[in-house]
């Protein structure tokens, strides 16, 4: 006999250890079973032995994959329109190994200047140290990308609305660039999720998702996605997986699961009422620019149109700079809004940054007060009452010296 059977012939050393089967005839769930594993044991020998060649969907390790992580990743692949789907421990992990896999020394990757900062951090610091050129092009400049090509570019990395200041880049003209020249292009698609945007379909080789933003949506989870459509890319990023000991927790990936069944319905609520916020934030008096792609303002309002199903709740408020100083006074009144970085999570957040120190091909105007906001799931109403404290604040911050002074002149 090869396998123990569970019985009373066992000592009771042995039965806390050797689980007994249990039968699921008649057993079904919607939800998904969390498998974990570190070890996967083979039913015999020579199944072992031939481990590493049962392709892909084949179970080695845990590290590699189990049951609940590929479900994750088929599912994913679905919705970006990929051949394959790999999931790694964040956002940012996935955009290293996606650049690493597909990058060699000497080559050039071009950057859009409105990136995910810690990318820039990374292309800067680690990249140029193992031999690969980071150079930024200005998003808000159409030729941005093609006044920069030479014949070591590798890769053009795009994020679209970039980082804080929401350039709309034109990927389908990116790509017919590209293309021409044998040169990958990655998106960054964390703000739209490939709900809202599939990169895929408009050419992109390589599509990464934060699942920690929207995906995630309860701002408890970290992870993240690289899809690709072509097996070869497919086989130099899983290499790189493997080699670096990536994998993510298969109890990480239920959260994840759970999360994206209700992806579409938070993304409309989100969607919807940051877009009348935004709209009714552009009206107050102290307020600069709305940083929104939907609004007819925005620069690359047309290319969104034309590109996205719609928004995500995500958007910049720039202020004008003499009600600035009142910022850190007014963020202090909010009390349904938490001040908070991440986002695409239930509860709306509000995040002032500063973007100048992380531009090098761009320009940012004015003060560089930027207050990035994320709408989760409360009621407008009640989200507007707080918005009202906010600029109610500000407004009679910067009435002050008027009145002040009106006083003493009586
Ligand atoms: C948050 C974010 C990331 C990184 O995701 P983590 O899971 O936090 O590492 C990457 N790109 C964009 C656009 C993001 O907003």
């Amino acid at each position: 006999m090869r396998r123990a059977k569970t019985g009373w012939d066992m000592d009771d050393r042995t039965l806390c250890v050797v689980h007994p089967k249990v039968s699921l005839e008649g057993f079904a769930s919607l939800a998904v079973p969390t498998y974990r594993a570190s070890t996967i044991p083979f039913p015999d020998s020579a199944a072992y032995a031939g481990r590493l060649d049962r392709g892909d969907d084949s179970y080695v390790y845990g590290l590699y994959g189990t049951p609940t992580t590929r479900t994750l990743e088929k599912q994913l692949a679905a919705l970006e329109r990929a051949e394959r789907c790999f999931l790694t421990p964040s956002g940012q992990s996935a955009i290293f190994i996606a650049m690493a896999a597909l990058l060699e020394p000497g080559d050039t990757v071009l950057i859009t200047d409105s990136v995910y900062a810690p990318v820039r951090d990374l292309a800067t610091s680690d990249l140029a140290r193992f031999g690969v050129k980071p150079v930024f092009f200005d998003p808000s400049d159409p030729e941005g990308p093609e006044k920069l090509l030479d014949d070591s570019v590798r890769m053009i990395w795009v994020e679209s609305p970039g980082s804080t200041t929401m350039e709309i880049l034109d990927l389908p003209a990116i790509v017919r660039m590209a293309k021409a020249r044998g040169i990958l292009v990655g998106c960054d698609n964390t703000w739209a999720t490939p709900y809202l945007l599939k990169p895929l379909e408009l050419g992109a080789d390589i599509s990464v998702q934060a699942l920690s933003k929207y995906v995630g949506g309860h701002s408890d989870v970290l992870m993240g996605s690289i899809a690709v459509k072509d097996p070869q890319l497919a086989a130099r990023i899983k290499g790189m997986m493997w080699r670096t000991g990536t994998g993510v927790s298969p109890d990480d990936c239920s959260l994840v699961l759970r999360g994206l069944e209700t992806l579409t319905v938070r993304l409309a609520h989100s969607g919807t009422v940051g877009e009348r916020l935004a709209r009714w934030i552009a009206a107050r008096p102290t307020v600069a620019r709305v940083l929104h792609p939907a609004l007819e303002t925005a620069p690359g309002h047309a290319i969104w149109k034309r590109d996205f199903k719609g928004a995500s709740g995500v958007f910049t408020v720039v202020l004008h700079d003499d009600a600035v100083p009142h910022v850190p006074a007014a963020l202090d009144e909010l009390t349904l809004i938490s001040i908070g970085a991440s986002w695409g999570g239930t509860r709306s957040l509000v995040a002032p940054m500063s973007v100048a120190k992380y531009r090098t091909a761009s320009r940012v105007d004015g003060a560089d007060m930027h207050l990035r906001f994320s709408i989760g799931l409360e009621a407008e109403e009640d989200l507007e009452r707080d918005l009202e404290r906010f600029f109610d604040r500000i407004e009679a911050l910067l009435s002050m010296p008027e009145r002040r002074l009106a006083r003493s002149s009586v």
